[in-house]
């Protein structure tokens, strides 16, 4: 499909331009972030979800479009976007319910670069990208037979983490996928990486040129952060399996002398995807790391979000790491409104827009 063209409006007022987004994942964060920046907004929501967004529940959006699914995005709802002078700004689930092609081919105004996408979501290529970016990954086994210490085993576009499962030799790793999911075959391996989970949220801004971590979050996942309130014994009597279903988002405060090493995995990040992209824009705006500490402190990386992360959503009042550098609360929600404006504002909105 061929990429949509946006059509640029010459305003440089944010009052002039709205902010939309899918009524799921961080858009409360987004759209209130959007608002404390002058701008109008807008969800697109399923229907009996309005309630969370408009002025019955937290009140974060001026207007609201209602769609049966979200799969039902057709060009009469983009034109109503266009109508109005919208940035779209892609989120988890905006990306998961409206698919690569989909979004390549959107004409409204879209946040980010939507080259990267591609980058990030074929694995092989999201291997390639973290590997000229000098990150420690965990290993990958391509035949199920070589598996020779636990490994974990994701199924493509799996939701959330559901599905995932841990295994430790070829048999038990055929056991469960026999069971529990006999006919699908895309699948990766991976070394499980023994040590706590951490997830980096970063900000590249393409106006200021500078590179923030605003702040960092591990997942809480059913039933793996549950399962050591069972003892090993209790586990294996009821035949328990690790799961890795995202339920919520917890802050974290990471050890000081950590900063220079994800700041520096970072800016890796940034500057081979700007080498990767044809157009050479890269990846900007908010990115995520999703890492696992050893007791070493080695920081393995097993994925790239590349977009904002539901783990910045504990951080609508701001992060101990953007109330060292703001005297606002800075949500990530709030950075990219900031960034769209700053664009507005210098007649740079083109450098934003993918
Ligand atoms: P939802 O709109 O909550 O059904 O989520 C759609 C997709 O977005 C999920 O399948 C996940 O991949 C992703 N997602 C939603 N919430 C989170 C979260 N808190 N953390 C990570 N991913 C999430
Ligand atoms: P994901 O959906 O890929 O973000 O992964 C979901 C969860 O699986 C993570 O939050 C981790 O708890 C766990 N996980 C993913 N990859 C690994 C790995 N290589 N080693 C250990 N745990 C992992």
């Amino acid at each position: 499909m061929a990429n949509g063209t946006p059509i640029l409006p010459a305003s440089t007022n944010p009052n002039d331009f709205v902010i939309a987004t899918i009524g799921s994942h961080s858009a409360l964060q987004i759209l209130k972030g959007a608002k404390d920046e002058g701008f109008k907004t807008l969800a697109i929501c399923k229907k009996s979800t309005e309630r969370v967004y408009d002025s019955r529940g937290y009140g974060v959006a001026d207007e609201i479009l209602t769609v049966d699914k979200f799969e039902d995005w057709n060009e009469a709802l983009e034109e109503e976007l266009i109508k109005r002078n919208a940035i779209i700004i892609p989120h988890g689930s905006f990306i998961a319910y409206m698919g690569h092609d989909r979004v390549k081919a959107m004409k409204a105004m879209y946040y980010g670069t939507k080259e990267i996408l591609e980058w990030e979501s074929d694995r092989n290529k999201e291997r390639v990208w973290m590997e000229k970016s000098g990150l420690l990954l965990p290993k990958i086994y391509d035949d199920p037979e070589k598996i020779e210490k636990p490994v974990i085993v994701k199924f493509h576009g799996a939701g959330g983490g559901f599905g995932y499962f841990v295994a430790k030799t070829p048999e038990q790793f055929w056991e469960v996928k026999n069971k529990k999911h006999p006919n699908n075959s895309d699948y990766a391996i991976q070394e499980y990486i023994v040590g706590v989970p951490l997830y980096a949220h970063y900000f590249q801004s393409p106006i200021t040129g500078e590179l923030e971590i605003l702040s960092f979050d591990k997942r809480y996942e059913s039933n793996a952060d549950s399962i050591g309130r069972i003892k090993a014994e209790d586990q294996l009597a009821a035949n328990i399996h690790t799961s890795y279903t995202i339920v919520g988002n917890i802050p974290i405060v990471v050890r000081e002398s950590l900063l220079p090493k994800f700041l520096e995995m970072g800016e890796s990040v940034v500057k081979v995807s700007k080498e990767i992209t044809a157009n050479g824009k890269g990846l900007f705006g908010p990115f995520c790391l999703e890492c696992i500490v050893t007791r070493k402190l080695e920081i393995y990386c097993f994925e790239i979000s590349a977009r904002i992360v539901a783990g910045t959503n504990p951080f609508i009042e701001g992060s101990p790491y953007t109330a060292l550098k703001y005297d606002k609360p800075m949500s990530t929600g709030r950075r990219i409104a900031l960034d769209i404006q700053q664009a507005i504002g210098a007649g740079q909105l083109e450098d934003i827009l993918g």
